[in-house]
């Protein structure tokens, strides 16, 4: 088993990392403080091709593997958790199930625009009623000749504000007893498709998470996303490999912690002594590092596998559970390691502190991730 990066994967992180530090430190605090998403700089990614990481050329994207598109989003979220979270989901769940589940024409329809970066995805399965449990989703698509007709109500959808395609996953036979779940691609321009307004976040601001309401919107049955009633198995396979960019988002959040409090504990100066010196201190670093180092090899496990085309579903979910505990324990320990300074604006760590904390909840809470963890030992 090889877990060490190939030369091409150190390269892919250097040029990540130089992009984010240099253009994304000064967008990730006007996020933050104005809750606004800077098209321009989505507009700069997209010309790295970062919009479209696994996605092949001859659809406009990188084509890179699993492990090389997990390092683009920790490099990004290490220093711009609202840009990786775009990231993550466009990438993750909005482009790839087009492209693993779209038919040639959907492809060069919308696969193209989202690959390229011209379009912004989202993929949309939370419900006012419908959270951890999406079986329970109550947004209908009913057959009206060539088209569907979508009503219903979705909320918390990432990059909702300025989304051009979006994924709306529907029950396409109400009212008959065996429920059956559909996905649609949906353009935000569609009549009958209405975005509400942002959310006032605790953290990744400037993420456009806003409801969608779908109210009469008339869709052709050419959009609909894989075959009827495959919806739920297309979003469950597609929450798979979407968990592993939650992963590598909480990773680069996690390594921000780090980086930021092996900074701070040797410029912070007290009974004489650098803090680092202490050996209270040392622990909180030495724990923070190795539960990364842990989290990062989880994640590039299961991305290993995802490449080969292995069943990865539990190891997903194990990253992504990991993953997003060690970035919430490493800011909790980034804020005490920095003091009083810790909870105020001056240091980013307080910014990681509120971003880290929905690395838990969305894409299935650690809760969920439990669940799909203990369902696969128990087999
Ligand atoms: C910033 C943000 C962005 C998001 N982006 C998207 C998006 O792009 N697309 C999208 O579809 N959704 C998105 N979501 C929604 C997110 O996926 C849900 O919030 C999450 O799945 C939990 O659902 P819920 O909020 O309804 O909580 P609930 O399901 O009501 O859960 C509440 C609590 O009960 C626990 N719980 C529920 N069921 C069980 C169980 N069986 N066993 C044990 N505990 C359980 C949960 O773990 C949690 O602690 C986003 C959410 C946020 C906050």
């Amino acid at each position: 088993m090889h877990l060490e990066p190939t030369m091409k994967q150190a390269v892919i992180r250097r040029t990540a990392r130089k992009y984010a530090e240099e253009r994304l430190a000064g967008t990730a605090v006007d996020m933050d403080v104005t809750g606004e998403f800077p098209m321009d700089v989505a507009r700069e990614m997209a010309g790295l091709n970062y919009f479209g990481l696994e996605i092949p050329s001859k659809y406009g994207g990188a084509g890179l593997d699993p492990v090389s598109s997990a390092i683009v989003i920790e490099e990004v979220s290490r220093v711009c958790g609202a840009m990786g979270l775009c990231l993550a989901v466009h990438n993750g769940v909005s482009a790839f199930p087009v492209y693993q589940f779209g038919n040639e024409e959907q492809k060069r329809e919308f696969l193209v625009p989202l690959a390229t970066g011209e379009k912004i995805g989202t993929f949309c399965l939370t419900e006012p009623n419908a959270g951890s449990d999406a079986s329970s989703l109550e947004t209908v698509a009913v057959r009206d000749g060539n088209h569907f007709i979508l009503n219903g109500n979705k909320i918390f959808v990432t990059n909702g504000g300025v989304s051009g395609i979006n994924l709306i996953f529907c029950i396409d036979n109400p009212g008959e007893e065996k429920k059956r779940f559909s996905v649609f691609i949906v353009e935000s321009e569609r009549d009958g498709l209405e975005k509400g307004p942002s959310e006032d976040l605790m953290g990744m601001r400037g993420n456009p998470v806003c409801p969608i309401a779908l109210n009469n919107c008339r869709v052709p049955m050419e959009h609909q996303l894989g075959k009827e009633g495959e919806g739920l198995r297309i979003a469950l396979s597609t929450l798979s490999g979407g968990r592993l960019g939650i992963a590598a988002q909480s990773l680069g959040i996690a390594q921000a912690c780090l980086d930021a409090s092996l900074k701070y504990a040797k410029e912070r100066h007290q009974f004489g002594q650098a803090i680092s010196d202490f050996g209270a201190i040392q622990a909180f670093l030495a724990n923070m590092a190795t539960r990364i180092e842990a989290a990062r090899l989880l994640l590039y496990r299961a991305a290993g596998l995802r490449s080969r085309g292995v069943e990865y579903t539990k190891e997903s979910a194990m990253a992504k559970l990991y993953a997003s505990e060690v970035a919430v324990e490493a800011a909790r320990c980034g804020v005490q390691i920095h003091g009083g300074y810790g909870f105020t604006k001056a240091y980013p760590i307080e910014r990681y502190y509120r971003d880290a904390k929905v690395c838990e909840i969305y894409e299935g809470t650690s809760e969920v991730q439990r669940l799909v963890i203990a369902r696969n030992v128990l087999k």
